[in-house]
């Protein structure tokens, strides 16, 4: 089979390699899309935790062409997506229920091979049925089980008024879950128009052009003088970040949702922080939202119709990260292998 394949960060090819078998407990499915996000940037440099030589992809949905010995509940033909991600169940962190911070989190498409690539393997109790969906929503299941994640960092309380920034597509999704869940207002702040106005279609009541240079900001303090009981940090850029702060209510919430570098840092006031009660948290991606994700796809509560922006042959890998790393047109962009 057609595999993107890396044996170090930013060394891959498109290359033919066998196709995988599926063991015992396992499935193997004919991926249809594969979305490509931020990550599989952060993987191709580098600076994400990933193990290599690797196929990436970890937002994979497919069709089950082979079943391991022992899997019950699947058949072939069925449209499915996986989550890669799993726990050791054995380190302290999984030991006491927080599998997510596993220490040796083991996740398909950063730690083991993923979708991008003719057809994956994963443990049949981490797939999921998606027959009711088409492909281009199932795609998204995986940036919205995180943005469900991302929810249930936050615990957003009755009335509350949120802020995200950054309208890449989880950031989107991450914004409607708000719109439908306890928020009273969502405002979306990010440079692009184009997907601002996805933003409002997706029932954002602002939205708020802002730019690398700190323009718009003021914008954001005309409508909340005060600050906003939530900040969502959705744009991976520490510059944002430490602007952020500054836009949170007395006793509000920042969510640092997007991936920075590593090295990266802010600097913040401790007074501040202390004397205005101002919580920050984090949300690193998802370990059991897919059945929430899908629930909220199913129903129409989270709205994908307009995300996916670019849709690129495997042959074509390059051009997608190139085109997810600077075209400003790049909303979602998928792999059909
Ligand atoms: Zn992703
Ligand atoms: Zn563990």
């Amino acid at each position: 089979m057609k595999a993107v394949v890396y044996s170090a960060p930013t060394e891959f090819e498109v290359t033919d390699i066998p196709d995988p078998v599926p063991g015992p407990g396992e499935i193997r499915f004919r991926v249809e899309l594969a979305g490509v996000c931020g990550t599989d940037l952060h993987v191709h440099d580098g600076t994400f935790f990933a193990e290599f030589p690797l196929t990436p992809g970890h937002e994979p949905v497919g069709i089950v062409d082979a079943i391991g010995e022992g899997v019950e509940g699947f058949e072939i033909g069925q449209r499915i997506v996986a989550t890669g991600v799993g726990g050791c169940g054995e380190c302290e962190n999984c030991r006491r229920g927080k599998r997510l911070l596993c220490t040796s989190l083991t996740a398909l498409g950063v730690t083991g091979p993923g979708g991008f690539a003719e057809y994956m393997i994963a443990p049949a109790r981490w797939c999921f049925d998606a027959s009711d969906l088409d492909p281009e929503q199932a795609v998204l299941a995986e940036p919205t089980a995180c943005a469900i994640h991302g929810v249930e960092r936050l615990a957003p309380r009755p009335g509350s008024s949120a802020l995200v920034i950054g309208a890449g597509p989880t950031g989107l999704i991450l914004a409607q879950l708000l719109a439908h869940g306890n928020a009273a207002t969502v405002t979306v702040a990010a440079p692009s128009a184009h997907k601002l106005e996805l933003a409002a279609r997706f029932g954002a009541d602002e939205v708020v052009r802002i730019g690398r240079d700190g323009s718009g900001y003021d914008e954001l303090r005309r409508i909340a003088p005060n600050g906003f009981d939530i900040v969502v940090d959705a744009t991976g850029a520490a510059s944002v970040t430490q602007r952020a702060l500054g836009h949170v209510r007395d006793g509000g919430t920042l969510l640092v949702y997007g991936v920075t570098d590593p090295s990266d840092t802010v600097e913040f006031s401790p007074f501040d922080v202390y004397r205005r009660e101002i919580t920050i948290t984090g949300s690193f991606a998802q370990i059991d939202s897919f059945p929430a994700a899908l629930a909220a796809l199913r129903s129409g509560r989270v709205a994908t119709e307009g995300l996916i922006s670019h849709v690129f042959a495997i042959e074509d890998f390059e051009q997608a990260l190139s085109t997810l790393r600077s075209d400003p047109t790049a909303h979602k962009v998928v792999i059909r292998p």
